[in-house]
This record gives structure tokens, sequence and C-alpha cells, in this order.
């Protein structure tokens, strides 16, 4: 965990011009969107912002805001405005977060109490937080793989198999960091109130059963980890995209945050090649339409 925070420290504040450029660009599936109907779904389209890492801040087309995985302050690729005011976030109607990682788990309590929000958490993470104090035990939901909830209206959220760790280290009364057991990870099958699904990976390696939760879920956008080092680098996550998931969409994340996750998006697009699964890359900071 030390050298972690080290390493994303040593490389954070390379990319502050990329940061303040937020960019809208329209995909395929909101283009096909607006065509069946009329310009009111593109006003209505969900927007995704990558926050860096597996942070996203998404705005559904119901106009709610669900934060995923929010590294802000220490995250080294955090966009500027965020960084030391989390109320520019907006209010967070829901908060997901898919293990104890401290670049996942974040500033995720502290998000819950400024916005009064449930966090949304693996339910053997959940508890320890509840337990040492650094979260109110009513905003936090507990829930497990292949659990359900529906957190706003419209709106479904399905626990996923990730193949991964999730210790916590949180710092107790003294500022002392410790570490305590933060249960199995998970990934997001995230419904929204027009039937878009966006499979959030979280951190995970390769297993089988990608294909039958793609299978199953039917996801149109997969946020899929291909930084190397602590998840799928490129060749695995281009493996299980072409071989066993085949969404409509892919979005690259977790990488490009510290040497520790050295897969690059030119890795993954050489290795998607021959593919027409479409590759959404996004930089820090940008946001798009979907
Ligand atoms: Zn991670």
């Amino acid at each position: 965990m030390n050298s972690f925070k080290k390493a994303s420290l040593s490389c954070g504040l390379s990319l502050i011009a990329l940061l303040s450029s937020a960019v809208v660009v329209s995909t395929s599936w909101a283009q096909a969107t607006a065509s069946k109907t009329d310009t009111a779904s593109v006003r209505t389209a969900t927007q995704i912002e990558w926050l860096g890492q597996a942070g996203f801040r998404i705005t559904t087309p119901g106009g709610k805001l669900i934060v995923v995985d929010p590294w802000i302050k220490g995250g080294p690729k955090t966009p500027a405005k965020y960084k030391n005011d989390f109320a520019a976030l907006g209010k967070i109607d829901l908060l997901l977060v898919s293990h104890g990682h401290g670049d996942h788990l974040g500033d995720a309590p502290d998000l819950a109490k400024l916005n009064k929000t449930k966090l949304y958490g693996p339910a053997d993470m959940v508890t320890p937080l509840i337990m040492i104090g650094a979260l109110p035990a009513d905003l936090g939901h507990r829930f497990n793989k292949s659990g359900t909830v529906k957190p706003l209206e419209g709106i479904k959220v399905t626990a996923v198999r990730a193949d991964h760790s999730s210790l916590i280290v949180w710092p107790d009364a003294q500022g002392k960091p410790v570490s305590h057991a933060g249960g199995e990870p998970i990934g997001f099958i995230i419904e929204l109130e027009n039937g878009f699904k966006i499979w959030h990976m979280g951190d995970t390696g390769l297993f089988t059963d990608m294909a039958f939760i793609a299978q199953y879920y039917k996801p149109d956008l997969v946020m899929i980890p291909i930084g190397g080092n602590f998840t799928m680098g490129p060749e695995e996550a281009a493996y299980a995209i072409k071989t066993w998931i085949k969404p409509k969409m892919v979005l690259p994340m977790h990488y490009n945050s510290n040497p520790l996750t050295p897969g690059t998006l030119a890795e993954f697009q050489a290795a998607m090649k021959g593919s027409d699964i479409k590759i959404v890359p996004m930089t820090e900071g940008q946001t798009l339409n979907f």
C-alpha cells in the first residue's frame, strides 16, 4: 500500500493540462437512440466523466448522479476542479465502491457523509468501515454477488464477481494506518432508466464466468481495467472482450495512473485489432454522452 501510494504520488502532476479539458463526444449508442426517438433523447443521454483510475461520475438519463470508486484527493489524475472541492462533483445520489483498496474506496466515506448518500459496496467491506467508525451505519448498504439493489427510481445495480482482493487500510484515532479485511471485491452491472447497461468491472483478473455475466446481463458498455500488475493488462482485457464479453462498446480504465499500472491504451487498441467492437478511449476529466 505504501509503495503504491508513493508511486501514485510520484507521477501526480504530469497531466494537469489534460485534466482541464472536458470534451463532449457523442457515441453510437446515443446516436442510435436519438435516431429512433427525437432530440429529447440526446438531452437526456447518459453522461460519463472519467475521474481517473476506476472513478466515474455518471449523470443518468433521469438526471441522477452516480459516482463509482471516487479516488479524489489522492488520485494522481483527478480532474483539478474536484481535487480540493468535493461539492464541485454535484449532489451525489448514489455512491458505488467495488472494493476496499485506497484507489477505489478513496474518499467515498467522506462523500457519503457530505451528501448524506448511502455507500453501496461489498457486504464485508461496508461492515468493517462501519465498525471502525469510518462510515455511519445508516450510510452503508451491504450487498453481494448476484444481489440486485434498486437505490433510485428506475435504476438497478447488481453486484457481480471480480477476481481481485480487498484490504482496507484506514487511519486509527491517532492517524496511524491500520489494515482490515475488506471481504471480496465486486463489479457492478448498472442499469439506467432507459435500459442502458454499464458493466463496471472493478479491479479484476481474467475468469471464464465473464462470458456468463455478459450472456446473462447483456451490458452495452463495459468499463474494463487494462493497466496490468494488479489487474488484467491490455492483452488479457482484449481477450476477454473479444472472446467472452462481446459488448457494443468497451471503455478502458485503471491505467495511466502510476508506474504500477503500465498497460496503455495503444497496447489495448493493438490487441483489439480486427474486432468491430467500439473502443471508447477517454482522458481523465473528459465527459462523453452515451
Ligand atoms: Zn485498483
